[in-house]
Formats: C-alpha cells, structure tokens, sequence
C-alpha cells in the first residue's frame, strides 16, 4: 500500500521573534517525531555552529548555483546574505511519511505555501500585543508616540498573519512548545485528513 505522506510543518514569524529559540526548545524535547529540515545559507558561520547540524554553510557562488539547478524549495535574501530550504530532504522525508518541520523567515513561507497548500503554518508573535492592550488600559505611563509605533508594528505583524493557520504568542519559550507540539497532533486528527486514510484503506473514492 502507498504510505501515507508526512505533514509539512512551518514555524515562522516577524523578525526578533525568537523562533531559533522556540525551534531548538522543540528539537530537545523527547517526545517529538519530527525532522528537522536544516537550512542552507551563504552567511558566515557563527562560534559554536556546525556545518551540516545547524545549516549547510556555502558561499553565495554555490547558493547561487543550487538556485539555478531547482534544488531549494524556497530561498530569500535576509541581512544581505542567502537562507534556502533544500527540496530533496523535504520531499524524501515526507514520501517516508515523516513530518518536516521547518524554521524560516516570512518571504520563504510565502512561498512554501503556495507549494504546499496543504501544510501547517504556525505565526510565532512576540509577546507585545497583550504589552500594547495593557499599555493602553493604563495610559499616561506611556507617552503616544510610543503607543502609535507599538500600534503600526503590531498592524504590520497582523498583515503577515494572514497566510497562517494558527498564531502563538512567545510569552515563554516552553509555553510555545507545548502550544505547536499540541497542533501537530490535533492537525493529525483533521477529519479531512483521517477521511482520507481510511478512504484509501476501504478503496472508497
Ligand atoms: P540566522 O542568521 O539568525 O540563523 O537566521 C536569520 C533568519 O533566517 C531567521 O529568521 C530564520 O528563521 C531565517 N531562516 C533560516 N533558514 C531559512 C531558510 O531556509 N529559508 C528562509 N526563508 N529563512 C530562513
């Protein structure tokens, strides 16, 4: 029998938001079943990073040449420098049946999901939405000028949100992992996905 494909899980969100953080949280708990698809990028390498663990570390020239032969999934330029996901790892992991998560910035999600319908896409939003309501309840504290900046950050934030299927706040950092552990599962229980199975498995259209 054809084996079930994995689920294609992204994490993203506006930048500083600490979905690195969030990430790694998630890849060091036990319990969790899913790959973690490692990036490829052209900026240089940090202390303590390993070429192969934390990205694929290349120069522009090689990332230039894996766009020309289609072998990214999706690619941007961020601060100047390449991060790409590499589309073999991604589409083997998901024929094994196994979910891929995947750590990207806004542009490239954009773009996975115009690949991949079908996907679960996660907002991360930093905390200061519920700092903006308090910080307007309590108004005097905070002058305007710093209110309306707050208020057209969190506007900006809200337009972005618009492609995802759920939204967390990273108010603390276990928190958040609890949060996407539990919609992973609940998205394997979807009706329309289970549906699916078992209309596969009782050869009912
Ligand atoms: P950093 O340089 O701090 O590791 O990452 C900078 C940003 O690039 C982060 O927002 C991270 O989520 C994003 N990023 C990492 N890998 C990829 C990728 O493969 N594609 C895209 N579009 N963004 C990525």
């Amino acid at each position: 029998m054809e084996q079930e494909k994995g689920l294609l899980i992204v994490l993203s969100g506006p930048s500083g938001v600490g979905k690195g953080t969030v990430r790694k949280a998630v890849f060091s708990e036990t319990d969790v079943n899913f790959e973690y698809s490692i990036s490829a990028t052209s900026r240089p390498m940090r202390p303590g990073e390993v070429d192969g663990i934390d990205y694929f570390f290349k120069t522009r020239q090689q990332f230039e040449k894996m766009i020309k032969n289609e072998e990214l999934l999706e690619y941007t330029e961020y601060v100047g420098n390449y991060y790409g996901t590499p589309v073999n790892y991604v589409q083997d992991t998901l024929e094994k049946g196994k979910d891929v998560f995947l750590e990207i910035e806004v542009e490239g999600a954009k773009q996975v999901r115009k690949k991949f319908p079908d996907g679960l896409f996660i907002f991360l939003i930093p905390p200061s939405l519920s700092e903006l309501e308090k910080r307007i309840k309590t108004r005097g504290t905070e002058t305007d000028d710093l209110i309306k900046n707050r208020m057209s950050i969190a506007r900006e934030e809200l337009k972005m949100m618009n492609l995802y299927d759920y939204v967390i706040e990273n108010d603390r950092v276990e928190n958040a992992v609890e949060k996407i552990k539990s919609i992973v599962i609940a998205e394997h229980c979807r009706r329309s996905r289970v549906e699916k199975r078992i209309k596969k498995l009782l050869g009912v259209d």
